[in-house]
C-alpha cells in the first residue's frame, strides 16, 4: 500500500528519446556511465538524468536523501544522484536506471559515507527482495518515510547553529542510518555559548525552541 508519506514514484515519466536512450545505456556494460556518440542520444540520456534528480529532489523537499542536508542551489558540486544500489556490482547493473533504485544525496553522504558498498542490503542475492523495504536496513528513500525514523531540527543566525537528529524510539532503521551516516557527526550547538552574555537575545531563544521540539518529537 502507498504510503501516504511519500510521493508515489509511479507519476515519474519519460518521454520516448529518453525512454530509448535509457534502453541503449542499459545494453552497455556500464549503464550509468555508457557515453552515446549520436549527439541526440546523448542529449536525450543527460535530460533523463537531469529529470531524474529534479524529480528525486522535489521529492525530499530539496533535501538529501539521508543526512537531509538542505540542497536547495546547491548545484552538482554538492549533489549527486545516488543509486541506492551500487550501480558497479553486476547484480544491480539493470536497475541503474530504475526510478525506485536512484534518489539524489550530498557528496558527504554518497561519496564519502555510502561509496560503493551495499552492507545495508539484508539480502544482496536475490533481486526479488530489491524493492521491499525490509531488505534495506537503513531507511530507503523511495520505500521509507524518513520522517517516521528521524528528524533534523535545524536552525541557524549569522554564524551560530544548531543541528539536532532525533530517532524514533524503538526504530532500528533510525539507528542504522544514524550510525552509517555518522549524522553524529553533522550534529553541532553553537548557541550555547551565548548563554550567560545575553539573557534574552533571539539566538538563545531559537535554540531553546530547537530543542524544545526536539524534546516533543522524542517522545
Ligand atoms: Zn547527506
Amino acid at each position: 500500500m502507498a504510503d501516504p508519506y511519500l510521493p508515489a514514484l509511479e507519476d515519474f515519466e519519460l518521454n520516448a528519446d529518453e525512454t530509448a536512450a535509457v534502453a541503449k545505456a542499459l545494453e552497455d556494460d556500464k549503464p550509468w556511465d555508457w557515453k552515446p556518440e549520436d549527439q541526440k542520444e546523448l542529449q536525450a540520456l543527460k535530460s533523463a538524468k537531469d529529470k531524474i534528480l529534479a524529480y528525486h529532489l522535489s521529492r525530499h523537499g530539496g533535501n538529501c536523501c539521508y543526512c537531509r542536508l538542505n540542497l536547495n542551489g546547491a548545484g552538482p558540486y554538492m549533489t549527486d544522484r545516488e543509486h541506492i544500489l551500487p550501480k558497479g556490482k553486476p547484480v544491480y547493473k539493470p536497475f541503474s536506471y530504475s526510478i525506485w533504485n536512484l534518489a539524489a544525496a550530498c557528496k558527504r553522504c554518497n561519496m564519502q559515507l555510502k561509496r560503493s558498498g551495499d552492507a545495508f542490503v539484508v539480502d544482496p542475492d536475490d533481486s526479488t527482495k530489491f524493492q521491499d523495504s525490509e531488505n534495506y536496513r537503513f531507511v530507503h528513500p523511495n520505500f521509507d518515510a524518513y520522517g517516521k525514523h528521524l528528524i533534523r531540527l535545524q536552525a541557524q543566525a549569522d554564524a551560530k547553529n544548531i543541528v539536532i537528529f532525533v530517532k524514533t524510539p524503538g526504530s532500528e532503521k533510525a539507528t542504522y542510518t544514524h550510525n552509517f551516516f555518522a549524522l553524529h557527526e553533522l550534529q553541532v550547538d553553537s548557541f550555547d555559548k551565548a548563554q550567560g552574555l545575553e539573557e534574552e537575545n533571539l539566538e538563545t531563544e531559537l535554540a531553546a525552541r530547537v530543542r524544545a521540539l526536539a524534546r516533543e518529537f522524542d517522545q
